[in-house]
């Protein structure tokens, strides 16, 4: 569905004037998908493995979804969250189960929403003895909200906009939490996967130590899994594979299959009371039953083993890849269906983005020498058979 009456110079000129330039677009546009594809509208094909950025988890065009998208928005888009909604309701319910963390959950529309209520619960849990310091790792990314933007330890994200809520201090990797927490530290918040810092995958001991250390310190744990929640990871939560109990999880991009949806789980039960948190959209009937829908889907995907033999195949290519331009790329990085490529050279990283885009594929940059993978997590053999011959190629026309 695209309007025939625009050319694309129009587009562009539009684009031009009236949106702010925070992004480097490409000059393209896509009109439909189907699956792990994408259509420009004269039907030239694409192959999807950026799923945005790790949002369409259930692939493009899914019938299923637009199905109980339309149906429920036949009987309720939007109702306030003062009345009962049900699929929200269901949907907390489901999360927990599949996870299996005594845990409630609260909804907003973003992943850095997700961490603004996080970072909320852990001001409110260290309150009363006077402790507020949140420590992130260096290289992490949590949104960019004011707040969440100064959670993210990248100092270059931050030079602008200045000045910050005060209470985030950066710790150089995990072994280096144990020195920077003081006795005013409430929170540590991670990435088990560096999504945007290079698809970094901490030590599971490491992190299983840092768990247990914490919970004696009373410091609470938060896993920010916006990017490697909702089976992107192989589990529903990457803090299920790393056998960890968190004090909070945070999570946002694939549970929607495109839909906004943010949503924090929390042990502390109600730590919250009426009037300290809200949203308006925050698990509106229609974000929820979007939800609802993609974790029937992907649950599915994962009982079947489906998702475990598409994390096999996708790793015995990356390998393949790995070891065959091993002149191009050190090694293979990630877990699940969130992998990475890291090229030798940082040139090479954006040559190649460029050359997989030529030769249709779509795939994404993280930090500054990582080829980024998020296919759909429901990827075909076929998709992604075609999508790595693209990426030969890509790889290929680096060397004429
Ligand atoms: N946290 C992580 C780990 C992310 O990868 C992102 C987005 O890339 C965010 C938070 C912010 O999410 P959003 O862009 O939905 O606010």
């Amino acid at each position: 569905m695209f309007d025939q009456h625009y050319k694309i110079d129009d587009l562009l000129a539009f684009d031009e004037k009236y949106i702010m330039p925070t992004y480097k677009r490409r000059s393209i546009r896509f009109a439909y998908g189907e699956g792990s594809r994408l259509y420009t509208p004269c039907a030239k094909e694409f192959i999807d493995f950026a799923s945005g950025i790790g949002v369409c988890s259930v692939g493009h065009g899914n019938v299923k979804l637009a199905n109980a998208l339309a149906m429920q928005a036949k009987d309720l888009i939007h109702l306030s969250n003062l009345y009962l909604i049900e699929p929200q309701a269901l949907l907390a319910k489901k999360v927990i189960e599949l996870c299996g963390y005594d845990m409630q959950a609260f909804f907003s529309n973003s992943g850095a929403e997700a961490n603004e209520c996080a970072i909320k619960i852990a001001r409110k849990f260290g309150e009363p003895s006077k402790r507020y310091k949140i420590i992130t790792l260096k290289s992490s990314f949590h949104g960019r909200t004011i707040t969440t933007l100064k959670a993210s330890a990248q100092d270059e994200m931050h030079k602008h906009f200045a000045p910050f809520p005060p209470g985030f201090t950066q710790a150089l990797d995990i072994d280096d939490v144990y020195q920077v927490i003081d006795n005013e530290t409430c929170a540590v918040m991670i990435e088990l996967i560096m999504g945007e810092g290079g698809i970094y995958a901490q030590d599971e001991l490491k992190v299983q130590a840092l768990c247990s250390f914490l919970k004696e310190k009373n410091i609470l744990f938060i896993i920010d899994e916006v990017q490697s929640g909702v089976y992107r990871s192989g589990e529903i939560f990457a803090s299920n594979a790393y056998k960890i109990t968190p004090d909070i999880i945070t999570t946002a991009k694939g549970l929607g299959g495109g839909v906004p949806i943010g949503m924090t789980l929390c042990g502390l039960k109600d730590i919250f009371a009426p009037g300290d948190h809200g949203s308006t959209f925050g698990g509106n009937f229609l974000s929820s039953r979007a939800g609802l829908c993609v974790l029937e889907i992907l649950e599915d995907e994962y009982k079947s083993l489906r998702l475990a033999q598409a994390i096999e195949k996708f790793d015995g290519f990356l390998n393949h890849y790995a070891h065959k331009f091993s002149h191009l790329f050190e090694k293979t990085v990630g877990m699940g269906l969130m992998r990475g490529l890291v090229v030798r050279e940082h040139q090479l990283q954006k040559d190649l983005i460029d050359q997989a885009f030529e030769a249709r594929l779509l795939i994404l940059k993280s930090g500054k020498n990582v080829i980024r993978f998020l296919p759909p997590l429901n990827i075909k053999n076929n998709e992604m058979e075609e999508g790595f011959a693209r990426f030969e190629k890509a790889c290929l026309s680096l060397e004429s």
